[in-house]
């Protein structure tokens, strides 16, 4: 049963970890998705958003011709490659801040809600000829980005949109030691446009609220049901252990009393004892004897089951040292033992306290009888009983004591702790479910302190009404 229920935890457990992956799985495709489609739509709604502008077609104009007046310095040996490139950025700087103002003016135009920066990136820019192309730049040869237009950002956080290429021919006239020549090429440059979503991923992570809110929800429950079955599985399992353990108590005490019965009765028949008065008096005595145990086994399993809400106290107001210290005689009476020793610690005034002396007493009891019954040799009892805010009582023994695992379960119903040196002790392991009730009954709290071995300390704490 142990081993079959590890076995579904486990299993159980395996089966929410492969159910996670997947979940995590399908939410990551989601949201690739709706990043694509996030990406698309923005694509489209700028598309070709400098095609009626007027003011872009004069920025880029601007550049180009300056970029190609440029060209063929180089191409005049007048300037090199990184004078010309050094161009690129001057340029630039003397057209950029319109051109931004002229997109963004667009970008809201067509409806972008959205932070949305573009730049249009330099490619490639080659000289062509039939014989030999002479690349003045290539991105991926010169391994380094350079932007014509718009807003710098890092490389890492743009989606490229649409790339375009020109080629032209180019003619300038110019002169050279006195004479009129004429300088012509062909040339072409590639451009790349890309764009950057400041906070992109909070707009898709937005979209997608309602799957992400739904999936955690569902998973949510998922586990709580897990936990939840879990957990009474172990409850329905430990209760199933506790209720053998009782029958087994139970039977085991049931079964003493009712063979003497037997016996006894059986003598009872006999012709011979019959005629002996003594045997049949001590006979009879056996009788009554056992019947009394047997009924107050009853009465142990029927009263002492009660649950706090059933124990209808019957309140009186007591001198706490009188009443303590009739308790200790009383115990110490019943015990018939020499070596019990009590040690009392009773404060000596005349302080009372409000409460059910018949169900205290009790549970007093049923302590002090376990500080006798769970112990190997002499029994030292301290018995200490202290007035702060509240009336506090520590009952110390130095009995075997309750390791702290099994501390948690001590004062549940029919739980006895499953030693071997305990087990040869009779009982029913309602004694401290009971105290307990009785304690909660007077709004108080009981605990223990205990190690195997060391002895334990319970100390009862419960509300009175001090005396002026
Ligand atoms: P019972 O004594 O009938 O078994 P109790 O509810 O009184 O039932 O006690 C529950 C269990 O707690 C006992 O079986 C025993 O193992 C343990 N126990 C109780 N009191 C002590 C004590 N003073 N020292 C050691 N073990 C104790």
């Amino acid at each position: 049963m142990k081993k079959n229920i590890r076995i579904l935890i486990i299993v159980s457990i395996l089966g929410l970890i492969a159910l996670s992956f997947i979940q995590a799985y399908l939410i990551n495709n989601t949201y690739k998705l709706e990043k694509d489609v996030f990406l698309e739509e923005t694509k489209r709604t700028i598309s070709r958003f400098d095609d009626d502008m007027p003011i872009m077609d004069s920025i880029y104009d601007r550049m180009f011709s300056h970029l190609l007046l440029k060209i063929s310095d180089y191409k005049l040996n007048r300037i090199d490659k990184t004078e010309l490139l050094g161009e690129v950025p001057k340029v630039r700087d003397s057209v950029n801040e319109l051109f931004i103002n002229a997109y963004q003016d667009e970008f809201k135009r067509r409806g972008v809600q959205y932070p949305l920066e573009y730049q249009k990136r330099l490619k490639s820019l080659i000289i062509l000829d039939s014989l030999k192309n002479d690349t003045l730049y290539f991105e991926f040869v010169d391994n380094k980005k350079t932007f014509l237009l718009g807003k710098s950002f890092e490389a890492h956080n743009d989606y490229a949109i649409n790339n375009s290429q020109v080629r032209t021919d180019y003619e300038r006239d110019y002169v050279e030691d006195g004479v009129s020549k004429v300088l012509s090429y062909n040339f072409q440059l590639v451009t790349e446009d890309y764009i950057n979503i400041d906070g992109w991923k909070g707009i898709v992570l937005g979209r997608m609220t309602s799957v992400l809110v739904l999936s955690i929800l569902i998973f949510s429950l998922v586990i709580g049901l897990l936990y939840y079955s879990i957990k009474s599985l172990i409850t329905q399992k430990k209760i199933a252990e506790v209720k053998t353990d009782f029958i087994n108590n139970i039977t085991h005490e049931l079964k003493t009393p009712l063979a003497t019965l037997s016996l006894s009765t059986k003598m009872l028949k006999k012709e011979e004892v019959k005629a002996q008065q003594t045997i049949v008096e001590s006979t009879i005595n056996t009788i009554d004897r056992q019947t009394n145990r047997l009924q107050k086994l009853i009465d142990q399993v029927l009263n002492n089951s009660l649950g706090y809400q059933d124990i209808e106290l019957v309140k009186e107001e007591v001198v706490i040292s009188d009443y303590l210290n009739t308790v200790l005689d009383d115990f110490q009476l019943s015990v018939k033992n020499d070596n019990v020793n009590i040690q009392r610690n009773i404060m000596t005034d005349s302080a009372s306290a409000i409460l059910d002396k018949f169900y205290f007493t009790t549970g007093l009891f049923n302590i002090l009888e376990n500080a006798v019954k769970y112990n190997a040799g002499n029994v030292d009892i301290d018995f200490t009983a202290d007035l702060e805010n509240d009336l506090k009582i520590s009952i110390t023994d130095n009995g075997i004591g309750i390791s702290e695992h099994n501390q948690k379960q001590l004062f549940e119903k029919f739980y006895r702790v499953g030693n071997k040196e305990v087990h040869d002790v009779k009982g029913l392991g309602l004694g401290l479910y009971y105290t307990n009730q009785i304690v909660i009954a007077h709004q108080g709290k009981i605990t223990i302190e205990s190690a195997e071995g060391e002895g334990a300390i319970f100390t009862i704490t419960i509300p009175i009404h001090k005396n002026q």
